[in-house]
C-alpha cells in the first residue's frame, strides 16, 4: 500500500465511506503529502461506481487474458447474477 500521488508508504487509515451503490470504501491519509485517497483511487474502473465485487471480478477476468471487449460481454450476461450474490 502506498500513496498514489507521492508513492510514500506513510499511510494511515482515515475512516470509511459508503458509496451510493452500498459499497464500503476504506479511506486513507498520506502522512507525507497530506493527501486523502481511498481503495478505489487510481483504479481504472473507479469512476464507474460499480460494486467492488464486480470491479474485483473484472480485474480477475482481465488478468486471465481476456480483452476489454470480452470482459464487457461476460458482464452483460452475468451482471444481475453478480449483484444478487
Ligand atoms: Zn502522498
Amino acid at each position: 500500500m502506498h500513496c498514489p500521488d507521492c508513492q510514500s508508504q506513510q499511510i494511515v487509515k482515515n475512516g470509511k465511506i459508503t458509496l451510493q451503490d452500498g459499497a464500503c470504501v476504506q479511506k486513507y491519509l498520506c502522512k507525507s503529502c497530506r493527501k486523502q485517497f481511498n481503495d478505489r483511487t487510481g483504479m481504472p474502473m473507479a469512476r464507474l461506481r460499480t460494486p467492488s465485487a464486480i470491479v474485483t471480478l473484472a480485474m480477475n477476468v482481465r488478468t486471465e487474458g481476456m480483452g476489454v471487449r470480452g470482459t464487457g460481454r461476460s458482464f452483460g450476461k452475468s451482471h444481475s447474477t453478480i449483484i444478487r450474490a
